[in-house]
């Protein structure tokens, strides 16, 4: 069933990416397609796999871990996009490649100290910035967001690759846009001041692709127009 959906969705999505990214003037590689498999069983990950995508993200980390244990752990790169509890960072780290979601520096402290006791080298992370500034979302504020992110950066056991945001539940471009430029000029201040910060930018969910692309999205995170509803649990 999922294999049969993906013939129809994944072109769709790979168009609306290429159409997004050649009205901005950009070349569609450089966006990266994660597959969000959340609220789907592990056959949507397979089938995914099994269509050539190489990027498989989760919200939680139970399913992560059940999916990639079902999957393979090498058989894709894992990205785990949601909320991440301090006390769940090993089992994170042990079964995710990208950690979109380090929405506060108590995490990105915790995660640090994991990979320095655990000798895993500098993990990779994005940090999660509310630049909508909606109370529900997580990350870090945006007034202070500077700040809170050198600091960050500072950490010996991250490597900060980028940015992340999600937007608003909207279809007003304006202010879908306004929400992922401003994440876009965040990054830019904070490679000015440290060039070693990466330049990705996750941003983009199925409402709201192709504004995120126009804003320079590096990594849009699609679930529902490649698998489907889901049952929200
Ligand atoms: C669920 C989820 C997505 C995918 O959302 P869709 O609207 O189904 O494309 C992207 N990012 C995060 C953080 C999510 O939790």
């Amino acid at each position: 069933m999922y294999r049969d959906r993906l013939r129809e969705t994944l072109p769709r999505v790979r168009d609306a990416i290429a159409r997004a990214a050649a009205a901005a003037g950009r070349d569609p590689g450089e966006v990266r397609l994660v597959a969000v498999t959340k609220g789907h069983p592990v056959e949507a990950g397979l089938a995914a796999v099994e269509a050539g995508i190489a990027d498989l993200g989760e919200n939680r980390v139970g399913e992560l871990e059940e999916k990639v244990a079902r999957v393979g752990r090498e058989r894709v790169r894992w990205h785990m996009i949601g909320h991440l509890q301090r006390r769940k960072v090993p089992t994170a780290l042990a079964v995710s490649d990208l950690i979109h979601s380090v929405d506060s520096i108590r995490l990105a402290q915790r995660i640090s100290r994991v990979a320095e006791e655990g000798g895993l080298g500098r993990v990779a992370v994005l940090l999660q910035v509310n630049t909508s500034g909606e109370a529900a979302k997580g990350g870090f504020a945006p007034e202070r967001a500077l700040e809170a992110l050198l600091e960050t950066a500072e950490l010996p056991g991250l490597e900060v690759r980028g940015l992340m945001t999600m937007a608003p539940l909207t279809d007003d471009e304006l202010v879908l846009r306004t929400t992922f430029g401003r994440l876009r000029e965040l990054r830019d201040a904070l490679r000015s001041r440290r060039p070693d910060v990466g330049g990705e930018l996750s941003m983009g969910m199925t409402n709201d692709l192709p504004s995120a692309v126009a804003e320079g999205s590096t990594m849009v995170r699609i679930g529902t127009a490649l698998f489907g509803e889901r049952s929200e649990a």
